[in-house]
């Protein structure tokens, strides 16, 4: 609407820097965790109804101060988003796919009525925190820096109404590989009894308020032995995601021979993931078409498990920023579990780690790919 185009533009020419006058050293690579240590500097811009988008600053990373009536606190106007910088071999910072996370976090902001932006504004202001804290960024194959970029609604007062004042922040913490000893597939839990999104809701959007009510359920699979639900939706239990991941399965049919690799279309109800945005198009690109096919379709939890009994489930793995591709070793269902093939003391079958193996060199700049690795 009108309301939010009004006023300054987003300008990362206005940037204001407040550099922070105790600089930390970083940690030792093993010490890392994932989301726990934060660098020394973060990027905030306000947004005013009618006013615009002021003047961008980095400051010292530190709290902010918020009238505990504002409507982020109150009515989840609250939106975020994640992607990496890594260190390339000649020691520039590579941000992987940035364009595409602009995107979603415009959607996602003009979903629940928050300021959107110029995107390329954002990813130069993201340029220049980077190169604030440039000495933290990690450096080692599966070492990155984590971008956390959010956006709140901060108008003060318990109306619920559309907010005319935001903060647009971006945070940076240095992370390490998501398994530290290589893969580790994971156990999940396919889940009916708890729904992550139905058409009509907001699934495909990164708002905080997808995220809180899947703990509980993730609490209830974990007490049975379950590391992640595999989430299901509708009579006919069709697989959507797996915990905050996109998932994808690789078939083979014993009929014809052929392989397929299949995730979920983009129905409203998933995650418009950039990982799996990427494991598709560098599928579709380096996979022979005579041996596969790439399919976003449809596809149903009792498929998967008929198929394994046929022998035609080939494997199956997780993909997002944080862990990239994450392999996928057994799925209750139930009251049993559905087995994917593994070879004895693999973590992993040949195409997961393919597929990982392509995404990594992209990322850290070892492989050029149209502009999805950005300096
Ligand atoms: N699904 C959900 C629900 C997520 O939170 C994420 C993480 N952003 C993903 C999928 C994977 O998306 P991406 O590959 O962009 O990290």
């Amino acid at each position: 609407s009108k309301a939010f185009t009004e006023g300054a533009a987003l300008d990362a020419s206005k940037l204001e820097i407040n550099p922070n006058a105790a600089p930390s050293t970083p940690l030792p690579n093993d010490q890392l965790v994932f989301g726990q240590t934060f660098t020394d500097h973060m990027l905030t811009v306000e947004w005013n109804k009618g006013k615009g988008w002021s003047n961008p600053v980095i400051k010292p990373y530190g709290p902010l101060v918020l009238d505990p009536s504002a409507c982020v606190f109150h009515y989840a106007f609250e939106l975020f988003e994640g992607l990496k910088a890594y260190r390339t071999p000649d020691n520039k910072i590579a941000m992987f796919r940035p364009d595409m996370n602009m995107k979603r976090m415009n959607k996602s902001a003009a979903r629940i009525c928050l300021p959107t932006f110029d995107n390329e504004e954002l990813i130069k202001l993201i340029g220049k925190l980077i190169e604030q804290d440039k000495h933290l960024v990690p450096e080692g194959q599966g070492y990155s820096l984590y971008l956390r970029p959010t956006m709140i609604g901060t108008t003060a007062g318990l109306g619920v109404s559309t907010p005319d004042k935001a903060l647009l922040f971006v945070i940076c913490s240095p992370v390490g590989p998501y398994y530290k000893t290589g893969f580790k597939a994971v156990r999940l839990e396919a889940t009916d009894y708890a729904t992550r999104a139905w058409p009509g809701g907001v699934g495909d959007k990164k708002l905080g308020a997808n995220y809180a009510p899947c703990i509980l359920p993730q609490l209830d699979a974990a007490s049975r032995g379950y590391q992640q639900n595999l989430w299901l939706f509708g009579p006919e239990k069709n697989i959507t995601e797996v915990g905050t991941m996109n998932v994808f399965f690789a078939f083979r049919d014993s009929k014809t021979g052929k392989n397929e690799l299949v995730t979920a279309p983009l129905d409203g109800t998933i995650l418009e993931g950039v990982t799996r945005d990427s494991v598709l198009a560098l599928a579709r690109e380096n996979l022979d078409p005579k041996e596969w096919d790439i399919n976003e379709r449809y596809y149903t939890i009792n498929e998967v498990k008929e198929r394994a009994a046929k022998g035609e489930l080939l494997e199956a793995f997780g993909s997002g920023t944080a862990a990239v591709v994450s392999p996928i070793k057994e799925i209750g269902w139930e009251g049993q579990d559905i087995n994917v093939p593994l070879l004895p003391g693999e973590q992993s079958g040949p195409l997961t780690k393919q597929v990982a193996q392509w995404i990594a060199d992209i990322q850290y700049g070892r492989t050029k790919h149209g502009n999805w690795s950005q300096i």
